[in-house]
């Protein structure tokens, strides 16, 4: 009977062999070669010569229906590969080569190779469930691990928002808001809770959003947004702001900084029984002052006594913020930019307005006329803590 060796003897007198030196003045060439890497994923994960990847002959006639092109195929020491290559051209593939010598004799020349980051076993665990969507998969859950959001209130639409990006992975997520936990904020403001109150609803949110998930990074400010401490903030390096501000000054302050940082906003507003959500997305689409030139004067501002608001309300716009912010990193969908949804609680109807730049807007125009920020005042001594 024969043995491996013999058999491994056999099969290469039966295939072509390259050698590292002509692989590699194949994929310098672009001539077309692909390559197919035999090995098993954990050894792919630790290096691999960096070409697309294809994989087992099971998969191969749907990656390379065109069974004249030229195959590489290699595993680490040309043995495993000699194998796949004699079964690639058992199944019809006529320009097929062994790499003689494998991946190590690859790097042993000193050849680029590509080591893909990875996630852990414990978060392949944790995103399982992304990775099991092509549209998000280990390239996007790399990309949501990456991304940094700030987010501009940790109240009702914060709260929502904030958790789902955690639970989702975005790796960093910067929070501003000055205000402590009060009893009146617990009815929907779902990231605090009972034991919190009296602390800075920052480090109530940073508490819960690391103790959620451990890759997640809050940077809490507890400050207040004002002209004196914008640039600085948004200057930090954010890819989208999810706006949750309860006051039109801030609003506005958001508005005017994303516009001259170019930082998309994500923008969520609530009053009663009514939402809104909108993506205002510099050089894309509207900014706020294109659909609301200036505040309102503040006796036809929405009185601060009867601002109330029914507690899930927030929990639908702030986690279609949540939405918005994560198709924004991915890349993926229909952006809202231009578009403003407006939800209607007892109804429940989702209705669409399509909304477009102003040239005439005061800070995103043809002609600005807004180009320092402006400080507008509070319109009630108690504002509300939507
Ligand atoms: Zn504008």
């Amino acid at each position: 009977m024969a043995t491996y060796r013999d058999l491994l003897a056999q099969v290469k007198t039966e295939i072509d062999e390259i050698s590292s030196i002509e692989a590699h003045e194949r994929l310098e060439s672009s001539d077309g070669s692909i390559f197919v890497d035999v090995r098993e994923p954990d050894e792919w994960d630790e290096g691999h010569i960096p070409t697309g990847r294809g994989r087992l002959e099971q998969r191969i006639e749907g990656l390379v229906p065109d069974k004249g092109r030229a195959l590489v195929v290699y595993c680490s020491a040309g043995s495993r590969s000699a194998f796949s290559a004699k079964v690639l051209e058992e199944l019809g593939y006529s320009n097929v080569v062994n790499l003689a010598g494998g991946f190590s004799d690859w790097k042993r020349n000193g050849f680029e190779v590509t080591i893909p980051r990875v996630l852990s076993p414990e978060q392949r665990a944790r995103y399982s469930r992304h990775l099991l969507i092509p549209e998000v998969g280990e390239e996007g859950q790399q990309r949501l691990l990456d991304a940094r959001v700030l987010l501009v209130g940790a109240g009702g639409l914060g709260s929502p928002a904030s958790l789902y990006l955690a639970a989702a992975g975005v790796g960093t997520l910067g929070i501003i808001d000055a205000d402590v936990v009060d009893e009146s904020n617990l009815q929907r403001q779902v990231v605090h809770s009972t034991d919190r109150l009296g602390e800075a609803k920052v480090e109530s949110a940073k508490r819960t959003l690391e103790a959620l998930n451990p890759d997640v990074r809050v940077v809490p400010y507890q400050e207040r947004l004002t002209s004196e401490n914008v640039d600085h903030i948004l200057s930090e390096g954010w890819d989208v702001i999810v706006d949750g501000a309860d006051n039109f000054p801030t609003r506005y302050l958001v508005n005017d900084a994303s516009v001259w940082h170019g930082i998309p906003v994500v923008h969520g507003s609530i009053f009663r029984f009514e939402g809104q959500v909108t993506l205002f997305h510099p050089g894309v689409g509207p900014c706020y002052r294109c659909l609301f030139p200036q505040p309102p004067p503040p006796e036809l501002a929405p009185s601060c006594a009867e601002g109330g608001v029914l507690g899930v309300l927030p929990g639908i716009i702030g986690s279609i913020q949540a939405n918005e912010t994560l198709k924004h990193i991915l890349h993926r969908g229909d952006s809202l930019a231009g578009r403003l949804l407006l939800f209607d609680a007892l109804g429940t109807t989702l209705d669409e307005v399509i909304v477009r730049r102003n040239p005439e807007c005061p800070v995103c125009g043809d002609s600005p006329t807004i180009t320092e920020y402006i400080d507008y005042v509070e319109f009630c001594n108690a504002p509300v803590h939507l």
